[in-house]
C-alpha cells in the first residue's frame, strides 16, 4: 500500500482519543496531493461528519469564495484539519486530542510538501506556531502575516488567518479574513509561482 493509503487507513480505523467514540466519519481531508497551498481548519463539524469530507458545510462555502477571490481553484489544494473527528456539539479540541492526531497532520505535511501553509482559527494556528517552534500570542496580533518555518523538514511560508466559520455572521471578521486572503496570501502564491518561472527561465 502506498503512503496515502497506508495514512488513510490508519485514519479511518484510529481509536487514539475519545473523538472516535462520537464520531460518524473520520474526516482525513481531501485535494491535491501535491498542492502549493494547502489549508488547515479545526475540528469537522455536522457534515462533515456525516460525508467524510473537510469544509463542506457554509464555512466550507465561504472558504470556497475567499479561494475564487483569489482566482485559487479548490481542487489545486490541499485542505485538512487539526482533527480529523468531529468533536461533540462542536465544541474546541482538547490539547490531549490535537496531540493525538498530529501525527497524521505532520504526515500530510511532508506528503504534499506544500509551499503556503494558510491556518483556519486559532488552534491551528498555535497548533502550526508551535510545531515550528514558534510562539503563538493571538489571532489580532498574528493574522495575515507570512513567515517562513521549518515543519518536518520541510520549508515552507506560513499564514494565519481567522477561521471562516467565525466570519459568516460577523461582517469585521469577514473584512480581516478577506483582506488577508488578498493581500498576505495572493501575495505569497505568486511570489512562489514568480520564483519557479525565473528557475525554468535559467533550465
Ligand atoms: S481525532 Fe485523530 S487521534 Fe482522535 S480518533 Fe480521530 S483520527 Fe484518531
Amino acid at each position: 500500500m502506498c503512503e496515502w493509503g497506508e495514512l488513510l487507513s490508519e485514519i479511518s480505523a484510529c481509536t487514539k482519543c475519545v473523538l472516535h467514540r462520537s464520531r460518524r466519519n473520520p474526516v482525513p481531508g481531501e485535494g491535491s496531493r501535491s498542492a502549493q497551498v494547502m489549508f488547515i481548519g479545526e475540528a469537522p463539524g455536522a457534515r462533515e461528519d456525516e460525508t467524510g469530507r473537510p469544509f463542506i458545510g457554509a464555512a466550507g462555502q465561504l472558504l470556497t469564495q475567499l479561494m475564487e477571490s483569489i482566482k485559487l481553484q479548490r481542487d489545486s489544494t490541499y485542505i485538512t484539519n487539526v482533527v480529523k473527528c468531529r468533536p461533540p456539539s462542536n465544541r474546541d479540541p482538547s490539547d490531549d486530542e490535537i496531540a493525538a492526531c498530529l501525527p497524521y497532520l505532520i504526515k500530510q505535511i511532508m506528503l504534499v510538501k506544500p509551499q503556503l501553509i494558510v491556518t483556519l482559527g486559532r488552534h491551528s494556528s498555535r497548533t502550526i506556531y508551535e510545531l515550528a517552534g514558534l510562539k503563538w500570542v493571538s489571532m489580532a496580533k498574528q493574522h495575515g502575516k507570512p513567515i517562513e518555518v521549518s515543519i518536518a523538514s520541510i520549508r515552507t511560508t506560513v499564514i494565519a488567518t481567522y477561521h471562516p466559520a467565525s466570519a459568516l455572521y460577523n461582517p469585521n471578521l469577514r473584512k480581516l479574513i478577506e483582506d488577508d486572503f488578498r493581500n498576505a496570501i495572493a501575495r505569497v502564491i505568486s511570489r512562489e509561482k514568480e520564483s519557479k518561472r525565473t528557475l525554468l527561465d535559467y533550465l
